[in-house]
């Protein structure tokens, strides 16, 4: 990453993103406190990484949800929207999301920009040699009759790739989300509860490094304290509000 385009671009915003941004693409919250997979102990086993590799039966029930879930055909949102038209403004802009949903790439912002924390659903990754293809192909092969894809190169376990339960966060993706954090100029808290750690912490960082902190949930955070501006208003309402203020209106770029 980089920290030096607010040498020229103007202050850098950082956008911690969380369920609350995709809600109105349709996608609930499945990993929060009080997500799907945490209140029924059944659907979290196909979310957990050991239950995953252990139990050929818990691998076929997961391509099945995962053919099933709707997230795949959700769209982006009006909050994913102005996250963009923020970008083209000319506003140094990174994401960091604790969403899977590739939705901020879809509205428009390039992967550069997107530093997802627990992966992205849209991909699937061997857990034997790492080589990573598209969800879209494996569930190709699961509707041609293939119950548990296997890794072509390797015979590998595939899964999803994403950051199940169990599995700890890549380093150098919350090393670059600490180095975001630290070189912030505004750190923006959207829909997230800020009560998932590592990423909760993220704003305490913030502040400490001299950043402005801004919360934008539904309901209060641990936080909100420390922020210097609390909005509670829906997401796809109020982040578009919100970001018109910080728009670049001096024809940069
Ligand atoms: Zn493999």
């Amino acid at each position: 990453m980089s920290t030096d385009e607010s040498a020229d671009g103007g202050p850098l915003i950082a956008v911690l993103s969380g369920a609350g941004v995709s809600t109105d693409s349709g996608i609930p919250d499945y990993r929060g406190p009080r997500g799907l997979w945490r209140r029924d102990p059944e659907a979290e086993k196909l979310v957990t990484y050991d239950h995953y590799m252990s139990d050929p039966e818990i691998r076929r029930r997961s391509w099945i949800m995962r053919r099933d879930n709707p997230a795949r055909q959700a769209q982006p949102n009006a909050a994913h929207r102005a996250l963009v038209d923020l970008e083209r403004s000319g506003v140094p802009l990174r994401v960091i999301t604790q969403n899977v949903d590739g939705l901020h790439q879809l509205a428009g912002l390039s992967d550069r920009e997107v530093l997802e924390l627990h992966g992205n659903s849209r991909m699937v990754v061997c857990t034997g040699c790492a080589d990573r293809t598209s969800m879209t192909a494996a569930l190709d092969r699961l509707a041609a009759g293939e119950e548990d894809p296997d890794c072509a190169e390797c015979g590998g376990v595939l899964k999803s790739a994403t950051v199940m339960f169990g599995q700890s966060l890549e380093p150098e993706v919350l090393g670059e989300a600490v180095a975001i954090t630290k070189a912030c100029d505004v750190f923006l808290a959207v829909g997230t509860s800020l009560q998932v750690q590592p990423a909760a912490s993220l704003a305490g960082l913030a502040v400490e490094h001299g950043a402005r902190l801004i919360i934008v949930n539904g309901e209060p955070t641990p936080y909100d304290a420390l922020a210097e501006r609390v909005v509670r208003a829906p997401i796809s309402t109020a982040l578009p509000q919100m970001l018109a203020e910080f728009q670049r209106h001096d024809g940069a770029r």
